[in-house]
């Protein structure tokens, strides 16, 4: 492994050599100029006959000071699905590199690694979901370059443990990725306000849960000026679409509502974890962070045919890793959650 941090040595070398597409947006960023005849655009107005901010500057100075960090160390792409892919795409050499991450998690991490030719390795959590440190050192080598993290993690529910995630941000001298989708559920203090402490963070998070926004597509990476520098250049020009970021900026301007709905969901987490506890095919509630929990149950592919002939979806993990008969349950309404409980009080074993 290097010694230091060096993030011009971790980046690809086509990536550093990088020259840019300059879209007519980044010649000229100006907000005041009269006459626009330079993109090649349709001239009448229709509010999305203009090319997008291709930095969305001004949802990024609304995010900075909700988030506690500065608007140069955001960066938005097309759902976190973005983020994840420019991890690799920045870093990773396909066939030579590869990334360590945790396992079970996230199924992006693994898909986008297959996708760029990336070696994805897999470190097993123990039986309480948890990682060391240690562990996952062990796995790198001198090609790798990214170690990924999910907390809470998916699809187990919990906080993994600080003190482990600190310890690889310092000791681990490429890219330590924590994705933080679920951390407004959590009570654990996030990554993201960490990224002047550690050059070697990135932090996802995401308008997809809490906040309530899955169809807009919009996912957020935080890391070090330097490193946001690299997914900029690398990204499409005008990734992040103009009906997303007007969407975005109302979700921020109603963000009452989204607490309103964050206080609901954790405590109807809390009442329905207890009930589902209680069901004669619950074996185990793992302990959730997030907006959703894991439960081993008696028989988790019989038990998932049985709701889904009543309408009632949710997800069978059942082949993953450590979730041998486990359904991950994500909190619905206080309607949605009745329907669930009522119709497992009625399965036949
Ligand atoms: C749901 C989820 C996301 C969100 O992905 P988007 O592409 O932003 O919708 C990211 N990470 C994890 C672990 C998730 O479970």
């Amino acid at each position: 492994m290097n010694k230091e941090f060096n993030l011009n040595e971790l980046v690809r070398k086509n990536i550093l050599a990088l020259k840019p597409y300059s879209s007519a947006r980044n010649e000229y960023a100006g907000k005041t100029a009269r006459v626009c005849i330079d993109a090649n655009e349709n001239p009448f107005d229709t509010n999305i006959n203009r090319y997008p901010d291709p930095l969305q500057l001004e949802l990024k100075s609304l995010i900075a000071p909700m988030k506690g960090v500065r608007e140069s160390q955001i960066f938005f792409g097309n759902g976190s699905d973005e983020a994840i892919d420019l991890v690799y795409r920045v870093f990773c050499e396909p066939r030579l590199d590869n990334v360590v991450a945790i396992d079970p998690t996230y199924g992006m991490y693994e898909v986008c690694a297959n996708i760029n030719d990336v070696e994805y390795r897999k470190v097993q959590l123990d039986e309480h979901y948890q990682f060391k440190a240690v562990d996952l050192l062990n796995a790198c080598d001198n090609h790798t370059k990214a170690i990924f993290i999910c907390s809470p993690n998916n699809p187990t529910g919990n906080d993994l443990q600080r003190e482990e995630m600190e310890k690889l941000l310092e000791q681990f001298k490429g890219i330590v990725v924590i994705d933080e989708a679920y951390s407004d559920f959590s009570q654990q203090r996030p990554f993201r306000t960490e990224i002047d402490k550690y050059p070697n963070l990135i932090v996802f998070n995401t308008f997809s849960k809490a906040w309530g926004s899955a169809a807009i597509r919009l996912g957020m990476a935080f890391a070090s000026e330097e490193i946001i520098g690299y997914y900029n250049k690398v990204k499409y020009p005008y990734n992040v679409n103009k009906l997303t970021q007007q969407q975005a900026k109302e979700v921020l301007a109603n963000s009452a509502e989204m607490h309103k709905q964050l206080v609901l969901v954790l405590e109807e987490r809390q009442t329905l974890m207890k009930a589902f506890s209680e069901l004669p095919i619950c074996c185990q509630v793992y302990p959730s962070d997030a907006n959703f929990f894991l439960a081993k149950v008696t028989d988790a592919n019989r038990i998932y045919s049985y709701l889904v002939d009543r309408g009632i979806i949710v997800r069978n993990r059942n082949r993953i890793t450590l979730c041998n008969n486990c359904l991950r349950i994500t909190i619905g309404t206080k309607q949605d959650n009745t329907e669930l409980l009522s119709a497992l009080r009625q399965y036949k074993q």
